[in-house]
């Protein structure tokens, strides 16, 4: 956003960051990073339907955010989820006014341009055919087998079925919304990066927002905005500077000491995120790793620098339940979430005894609430 709008030499734009500017090391993958300093590290409250177990929730906390420690993957979500955005009334969000900001967003090369960008900051490699490995062509074969679509591209026309991941990797290096967008516009003089920066709250005049209060190097700061100011500090930081500023449910704030500014009860609450589950089948160990992933390697395997990737070349988006392929929006928003990633890989972390396992079979739609 803030590379976006300097574009305009006549605005002047102030990005604030809690975290460091530093780049995560490139032969870091995301497990490494997790708990690391660029992870706010954040655990859940008990939740009632885990067993009151409580749960990390990573969030990114470096210039890039989570874009700075996540897994790389670059996959759209599924267009009726954007479609049941739009539907309920988030004017902007359905899939066809999406398309033209993934478009914007991407510099493929390749692929249909009707689906796919050309010329955007976001640099996007072409995947490796599945074909072209022994492990990810079986998985494919099986996945064929068991009435999967092979697609060539799972970011353009359609999405559901079997297909490569495109990999937020740059020449083996990890290119972060910070990587793609930011740095190389930082010298702009209307553009001020500052780290180290924590937002402590909105400064609000009755029920407008005049700039914000953060705190650098220990002392508190603060900056007054001309135009407006644009809060994106994430799904838990956004609601929480919200609330220290006294917008929020009134009663937690009045508990917590916060003068409410704006009794707003859904601030802070309705947090849905993706579950990870690992399963795999311990009957068919592989006798020696695959060949595709000696050369672009698991965050867990030991490799050499700038060789990350993510832990599986492979995603497959497919239905649950019984709704039928290509229902539409409507019908499928009133069902149960149909549609759901998982990304095969060879069983390394796990179990060793394992050959394949399966990561992350997660519901990719959440239902607006
Ligand atoms: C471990 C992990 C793996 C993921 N894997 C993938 C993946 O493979 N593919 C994918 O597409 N998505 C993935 N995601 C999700 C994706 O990274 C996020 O959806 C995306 O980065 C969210 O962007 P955002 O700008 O909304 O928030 P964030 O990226 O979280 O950015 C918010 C920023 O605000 C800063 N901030 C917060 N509070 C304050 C404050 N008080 N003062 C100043 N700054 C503050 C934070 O430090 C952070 O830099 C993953 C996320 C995580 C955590």
């Amino acid at each position: 956003m803030a590379a976006r709008l300097s574009e305009d030499p006549s605005v002047s734009v102030l990005l604030l960051e809690a975290g460091s500017s530093d780049r995560p090391g490139d032969e870091k993958g995301v497990v490494d990073l997790w708990g690391s300093r660029f992870d706010w590290a954040f655990t859940s409250v008990p939740q009632e339907n885990l067993n009151d177990v409580t749960v990390p929730v990573p969030l990114g906390r470096a210039l890039g955010g989570s874009s700075s420690i996540n897994g790389l993957y670059h996959i759209r979500g599924h267009r009726s989820g954007y479609d049941a955005w739009g539907e309920s009334g988030a004017h902007g969000w359905d899939f066809e006014a999406r398309l033209a900001s993934f478009r914007r967003s991407e510099q493929t090369t390749g692929m249909d341009t009707q689906w796919r960008g050309t010329d955007g900051p976001m640099v996007i490699e072409p995947p490796t055919p599945l074909s072209r490995d022994a492990f990810y062509g079986a998985v494919l074969t099986a996945a064929e087998e068991a009435g999967h679509k092979s697609l060539v591209d799972g970011n353009g026309a359609e999405s559901e079925g079997v297909a490569p991941t495109e990999i937020n990797l740059v020449q083996g290096k990890r290119q972060s919304a910070a990587d793609a967008y930011v740095r190389p516009v930082q010298q702009r003089p209307d553009l001020t990066v500052t780290t180290d920066a924590t937002v402590h709250r909105l400064l609000m005049e009755d029920r407008r927002c005049l700039g914000v209060e953060y705190v650098v190097d220990g002392r508190s700061v603060r900056a007054g905005a001309d135009r407006e100011v644009v809060l994106c500090a994430g799904a838990v930081g956004s609601p929480h500077i919200l609330q220290l500023s006294g917008i929020g449910p009134a009663a937690h704030l009045r508990g917590a000491g916060v003068q409410v500014v704006h009794d707003l009860p859904g601030v802070g609450g309705n947090l849905q995120d993706t579950p990870m589950r690992m399963s795999g089948s311990p009957r068919r160990p592989l006798s020696r790793p695959p060949v595709r992933t000696r050369r672009t390697f698991s965050p867990a395997v030991r490799r050499p620098p700038s060789l990350i990737s993510n832990s599986s070349p492979c995603r497959c988006f497919y239905r649950s339940g019984t709704l039928p392929r290509n229902s539409n929006p409507g019908a499928v928003n009133r069902g149960p979430p149909p549609v759901h990633t998982a990304t095969p890989s060879p069983s390394r972390t796990c179990d060793p005894r394992a050959g394949v396992r399966c990561g992350r079979p997660a519901r990719t739609r959440p239902r607006l609430r």
